[in-house]
């Protein structure tokens, strides 16, 4: 079997959350690393001691412990904005690796309930605080594995379209965070007097000074 088929079998394998505590930049670059880099199977909470049986049989490696600096097996949960005070500043939209927030510049935005992997990658960067993660109430099932896979590679490829400069995107460890953050960041003081003026119409608007 080739490198390429085995990554995929091994990606098949992860639930596609796209969470990153492993440690890499979602679930196909932890893939590669397993298989190119023969990096440990436990380091995936949301998969939890099933997936690493799972990954264990495939690559005919032991069956060890998950590795619980990454984190804990959870109980779903799905993102909640409170469009009351969600000033539109769309970085939740940047955050979230399976296009599971709908919403345009200066207007609220909305989490769609059946896209969201509970990742929680949005929460820490909104600004004003107004996204939380709440129950889900249910299971997460390999049909959602599956729609979570599809909707993140078509937002990959619609990035590395927009962005060909950047393809550092592609790279696969959390240690290329640091420059991307720092590109991403390159109009950060237009971002800032985005979000400042933003926040200022919010509060206008709630003190009834604007309609
Ligand atoms: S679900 Fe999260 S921890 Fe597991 S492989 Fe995917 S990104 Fe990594
Ligand atoms: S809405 Fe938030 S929690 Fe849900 S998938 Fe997107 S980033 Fe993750
Ligand atoms: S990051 Fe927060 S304030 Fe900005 S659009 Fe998302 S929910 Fe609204």
């Amino acid at each position: 079997m080739s490198q390429n088929a085995l990554v995929e079998q091994v990606d098949a394998i992860l639930p596609q959350t796209q969470c990153t505590q492993c440690g890499y930049n979602g679930c196909l670059p932890y893939a590669q690393a397993i298989v190119e880099d023969a990096a440990p199977i436990n380091r995936c909470p949301p998969g939890g001691d099933s997936g690493i049986e799972a990954l264990a049989k495939l690559l005919n490696r032991a069956v060890v412990h998950l590795d619980t600096t990454c984190g804990h097996p959870e109980p779903l949960q799905v993102a909640q904005i409170d469009e009351e005070h969600c000033i539109g500043c769309t970085i939740c939209i940047q955050a979230c690796p399976t296009d599971a927030i709908a919403g345009a510049s200066k207007l609220m935005h909305t989490v769609l309930p059946d896209a969201c992997t509970g990742c929680k990658l949005c929460v820490a960067p909104c600004p004003v605080d107004c996204i939380s993660m709440v129950p889900a109430n249910r299971e997460w099932t390999n049909e959602d594995a599956s729609k979570a896979r599809k909707n993140t590679r078509r937002r990959e490829a619609r990035l590395k379209r927009k962005h060909p400069e950047d393809q550092p995107l592609a790279s696969r460890t959390l240690s290329n965070k640091a420059p991307l953050t720092t590109a991403a960041n390159s109009d950060a003081q237009t971002r800032q007097k985005t979000i400042a003026d933003a926040l200022a119409r919010a509060r206008a608007r709630r003190s009834g000074t604007l309609k």
